[in-house]
């Protein structure tokens, strides 16, 4: 960090703060244990105590840990990951529902399904992933963050109701992302739907349908009755084919949690979709500022699986504390370095909270003046 208090940089000294203080003072600067110094007076004061300064930048502690692009010949195709997104009661939740019941890859025992905030469906022998939190907000949270969960974007629009403000924030949001969108024109049961309107509508937010010409692939559908949905997977198997979706299996496994809770019972749990690699009981991971070694994994099914290969979302049990939606997770190779990247990430964390902190009250105090 470019700025640390006073209390930090003493506890990282093995020093007492009022030491530091004083030292600064004699220097001409009054300050309190919380106020906060630049890098290049920490380590001046550093030195002028005795202490050898190293500072320690991300590129250090995260060097290698999301390693480089693999090469061309160990990239084998994987599944999509689709992302539902549209306007409230367009029906999103019901479309995840009707395509998760009519196909959800079944375990050996089969049945049972379990939320774990994505799944698996098959389609004619390929499978697809859904990230089961509709909503832009999962989809922002992620993207703030760097990451990209999705290959395409399913956006639902109503054909009773047509392109609606939520339907234009997904829109700006997938082409924010770069990431293709399908339309699917939903609730084609009722009998006020006019699918021509919906397409007419989109038409003004540049999203033109292969039926006026243009490359978006539109769907009617209706989760309800159940209709055309074998088309839709067939479209967004189409769509993925073309985007040449492809991974390295063989190395180790890198991801991004899309939920996780402390469960009173199993202790946190992650939904981890893995993005490259293969992740395997027994791993160390990383996520955000949390570790954990993979104590077991569990499928849609709560069946437990021994790996989880590219686009296959799984919950993650081991974690010794509960990462966050969003985090980037990587397998490092033993406890150390998980605990070295984990230390680092955690006093970030605090450093930045001390510093907004002191900065939050120092404009309190201009406000009392
Ligand atoms: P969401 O807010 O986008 O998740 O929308 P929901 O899935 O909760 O659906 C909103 C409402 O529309 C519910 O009452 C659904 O039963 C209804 N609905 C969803 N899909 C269809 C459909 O294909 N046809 C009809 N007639 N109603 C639907
Ligand atoms: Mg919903």
């Amino acid at each position: 960090p470019e700025a640390i208090t006073i209390q930090e940089l003493a506890n990282r000294m093995a020093e007492r703060a009022v030491d530091v203080i004083k030292l600064l003072m004699k220097q001409g600067q009054m300050l309190k244990i919380n106020d906060v110094i630049d890098a290049d007076t920490a380590e001046l004061i550093a030195s002028e105590m005795g202490h050898t300064v190293k500072r320690v930048s991300e590129s250090d502690v995260e060097e290698g840990l999301f390693s480089a692009a693999d090469a061309d010949d160990a990239l084998e195709s994987r599944p999509p990951v689709v992302t539902i997104m549209g306007h409230v009661d367009h029906g999103k939740t019901s479309l995840l529902d009707a395509l998760r019941r009519s196909n959800v890859v079944q375990g050996e025992a089969g049945g049972i399904t379990q939320h774990i905030g994505a799944y698996q469906v098959e389609q004619g022998g390929h499978k697809i992933t859904f990230i089961d939190t509709p909503g832009h907000a999962a989809f922002t949270q992620m993207r703030a963050r760097g990451a990209k969960a999705t290959d395409i974007v399913i956006l639902v629009v109503a054909a009773d109701d047509g392109v609606m403000p939520q339907t234009k924030e997904a829109i700006a949001h997938a082409k924010a992302a770069g990431v293709p969108i399908i339309v699917a024109i939903n609730k084609i049961d009722k009998p006020s739907a006019d699918p021509s309107r919906v397409r007419t509508d989109l038409l003004r937010e540049d999203i033109v349908v292969e039926s006026m010409g243009g490359d978006v692939i539109d769907v009617e559908v209706s989760a309800l009755k159940r209709l055309n949905l074998d088309k839709l997977l067939e479209m967004i198997l189409l769509q993925s084919e073309v985007l040449e979706l492809k991974a390295n299996p063989s190395r180790t496994a890198e991801g991004i949690v899309i939920e996780a809770q402390l469960d009173k019972g199993r202790g946190p749990v992650a939904t981890v979709l893995v993005q490259k690699g293969t992740l395997k009981v027994g791993d160390i991971l990383v996520a955000g500022s949390e570790w954990g070694r993979v104590r077991a994994m569990l499928d849609e099914n709560g069946q437990q699986v021994k790996e989880a290969p590219p686009s296959k979302p799984v919950e993650v049990l081991g974690f010794n504390g509960t990462p966050a939606a969003g985090d980037m997770v990587a397998v490092v190779e033993n406890e150390a370095r998980a605990r070295e990247i984990v230390d680092y990430r955690q006093r970030q964390k605090r450093d930045k909270a001390s510093v907004l902190a002191s900065g939050a009250r120092g404009s309190l105090e201009q406000m009392m003046n």
